[in-house]
């Protein structure tokens, strides 16, 4: 049903031409390896191994250099316009017309917010192979933090929230016809015929990931846009980073860890539809249909949930014995 694109790949660069470009601009705004590394995110000893040319550059690194260079890399002969730092979340079959045109859509959404994230850049940038691998939530974890987003907004247990309604601090929400300067053929594809191939994007304003400008497919029926915003919620409110990358289409774009993924959508669907309301939802022969009607989600994620929350077997009262033999 979480349908990010997941498929990690490599990406290759021409190192030299790589290499030449970084030193040249590095030296023409007199920035120190140190300085630069802070700027952009990139270790100090990794950015400094891949200006020596020792092994190839991992793709995050690869990655930040190219955003960094923007121009200047595509000068060095370095094309790589089909990059970018963004989340989508899109049908496997999506063409790559759809792919350019929601890249575009990020492109004028970073532009636009660029004069305040410029001088983010520098103070949020961080060592990023800090990290480490991304532990996956457990679900005692996560139903408490699902219920606790509930409450914080002032929710009561089995209330209906109003998931397109959520506002985050930092967080901007549009939909394609809210993008000022949106190509018109850009608008009217991500509207029409490319439509059915993109649910989401989350476009990160700045290094440190916590500015973010999320779009959502108004298209789609209003039961899958609560699921799919809340999803993409989630993933900043939990911090996750967009540390992998992923051809999709035939662009390369930046995803979530596969655990992440998990976590999110888990989140999305217990914030969506509250433990205690499904328990006693299908413990009074409720169907799906009916409790999603309720809750303003389809069917199909109530049927996750309650298969989640170890509730099939009563849900559908499959019929159980010992045999006496
Ligand atoms: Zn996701």
């Amino acid at each position: 049903m979480s349908t990010c694109a997941n498929r990690t790949i490599k990406m290759s660069v021409d190192n030299v031409k790589l290499i030449n470009a970084l030193k040249n601009k590095r030296n023409a705004e007199g920035l120190s390896l140190r300085k630069l590394a802070t700027q952009i995110g990139v270790s100090f000893s990794t950015l400094a191994r891949i200006e020596r040319g020792d092994g190839e550059p991992d793709n995050n690194s690869l990655l930040r250099i190219l955003d960094w260079l923007g121009i200047h890399g595509e000068q060095a002969g370095l094309k790589f316009e089909n990059v970018a730092l963004v989340h989508f979340r899109a049908a496997k079959n999506v063409t790559s017309l759809t792919t350019k045109f929601l890249l575009e859509t990020a492109h004028i959404l970073k532009k636009q917010y660029f004069s305040d994230v410029e001088c983010d850049q520098i103070s949020n940038a961080g060592d990023n192979e800090a990290q480490g691998p991304a532990l996956a939530l457990s679900k005692p974890e996560m139903e408490e933090m699902s219920q606790k987003l509930r409450s914080d907004l002032g929710l009561k247990k089995k209330e209906v929230l109003n998931a397109l309604g959520l506002r985050i601090r930092g967080v901007d929400v549009f939909v394609p016809r809210d993008v000022d300067d949106l190509g018109k053929g850009c608008l009217k594809h991500l509207t029409g015929k490319g439509a059915d191939e993109w649910s989401a994007m989350s476009v990160p304003l700045n290094l440190g990931e916590d500015k973010w400008a999320v779009v959502r497919n108004d298209c789609h029926s209003l039961e899958r846009q609560r699921v799919t915003y809340l999803e993409e919620c989630w993933h900043i409110l939990l911090g996750h980073k967009l540390t992998k990358v992923a051809k999709i289409g035939n662009a390369y774009g930046r995803t979530y860890e596969s655990s992440e993924e998990h976590d999110a959508f888990y989140l999305a669907a217990a914030t969506l539809l509250p433990e205690q309301a499904v328990r006693e939802a299908v413990e009074d022969g409720k169907s799906a249909e009916e409790i999603g009607q309720n809750f303003g989600t389809s069917p199909d994620l109530v049927e996750y949930r309650i298969k989640r929350m170890g509730l099939w077997r009563v849900y559908k009262s499959i019929s159980i014995e010992i045999s006496e033999s």
